[in-house]
């Protein structure tokens, strides 16, 4: 790893479109990286390139699908690196509990055995602090840390919290039984705000959205840890580039804002849509009840009251990483989609 830094090597971004993911390619590229990404389909390349700002051959494409084996040996070949961002990220996680286990968990499988199988020399695995915090009863005296873990079994564990935790208790005990001179690191943003590149940002971008369309006359009492996703972007090559990361989860996050205080920032820096912001809080009694017929009120049912506390201390001190405040990764989000014409 001496010699990390860009200097022309080739690292392999999977799951290329994602919104967090044309932010790594563009900082890997930044920093003198040649970049190839996965993608799904053959409309993604423009896409992509269109949004990172790169027309030529630093940028290229593979077509490989989490769930199948075809094109992964092909896609690590002269890879020194692996990002591994591609996962299904619903905002409203599927009612059955394991539907998105095959594509986090067996996809991070097939992705980690053909880095290791092609001689890659480290693998960044973008996990979630839902890895972390899920299945935990909200504690406002708590302080989460990369020693904590999700409760998969838990019924408080939403489908997607479940994948992801399953994904990375996975592939770091693929790394210890295998004999393999690869190592991992594992990111675990809290939820990912920031600029969008483009008009293909997906869940991140609807919580804001719901915000300024208007959709939340009331708002339940919950809260979220937020996190910019240029940090997040700069943690993935500081996780390639920093010895010391290997074997190591980093939580990456700010503090927490609860829909309420979203609903206050976004009326107060975008006055053009403060009629749209919420009047006031829902009492919980009601969001419970509302839960039993919407889904996406029923997925944070179980997390109402004071949002969940994670420190980044490691990621401050073993990455160099020193998150923006959360409200600023919330405006650049919404400053974003408004630009983008979205709204
Ligand atoms: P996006 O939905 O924007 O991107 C997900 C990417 O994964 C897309 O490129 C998608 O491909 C790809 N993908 C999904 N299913 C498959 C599959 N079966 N085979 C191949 N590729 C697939 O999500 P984000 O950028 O927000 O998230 C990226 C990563 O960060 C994910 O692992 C997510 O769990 C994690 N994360 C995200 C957070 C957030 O708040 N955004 C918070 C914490 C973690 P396609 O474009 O073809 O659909």
């Amino acid at each position: 790893m001496g010699d990390a830094g860009g200097s022309g090597d080739l690292v392999l971004v999977t799951g290329a479109r994602g919104f967090i993911a044309k932010h790594v390619i563009r900082e890997a590229l930044a920093r003198g990286y040649r970049v190839r990404g996965t993608i799904r389909r053959p409309e993604a390349e423009a896409e992509v390139r269109a949004a990172v700002g790169e027309p030529g051959p630093r940028l290229s494409f593979v077509h490989a699908e989490l769930l199948a084996d075809d094109g992964w040996p092909e896609a690590m070949q002269g890879c020194r690196y692996v990002l591994h961002l591609a996962s299904a990220f619903p905002l409203v996680a599927p009612v059955e509990r394991d539907a998105l286990v095959p594509v986090a968990r067996d996809g991070t499988l097939r992705v980690l055995r053909a880095a290791a199988d092609a001689g890659v020399e480290r693998t960044v695995l973008t996990s979630s602090c839902a890895a972390i915090w899920a299945g935990h009863p909200p504690d406002p005296t708590r302080v989460l840390t990369e020693a904590d873990w999700a409760i998969t079994d838990s019924p408080r564990t939403d489908s997607y919290s479940r994948s992801k935790a399953l994904a990375e208790r996975a592939a770091w005990n693929f790394l210890h039984g295998t004999p393999t001179s690869m190592s991992l690191v594992s990111i675990n943003p809290s939820f990912v705000m920031g600029p969008p590149l483009d008009r293909g940002v997906q869940s991140s971008a609807d919580l804001v959205l719901m915000f300024l369309r208007g959709r939340y006359p009331l708002v339940p009492n919950w809260g979220v840890e937020i996190v910019d996703v240029r940090d997040v972007a700069a943690a993935h090559l500081a996780a390639l580039e920093t010895p010391a990361a290997a074997g190591r989860r980093f939580i990456v996050s700010d503090s927490a804002l609860t829909l309420s205080d979203m609903g206050r920032i976004l009326g107060r820096e975008f006055p053009q849509f403060r009629k749209k912001m919420p009047k006031g809080a829902l009492p919980d009694f009601l969001t419970r009840l509302l839960g039993r017929v919407d889904p996406g009120v029923r997925q944070i049912v179980p997390d109402l009251g004071p949002p969940k506390r994670t420190s980044s201390q490691a990621a401050r001190e073993v990455l160099g990483i020193q998150c923006r405040p959360a409200e600023e990764a919330l405006t650049a989000m919404a400053r974003g989609v408004i630009e983008l014409g979205m709204v």
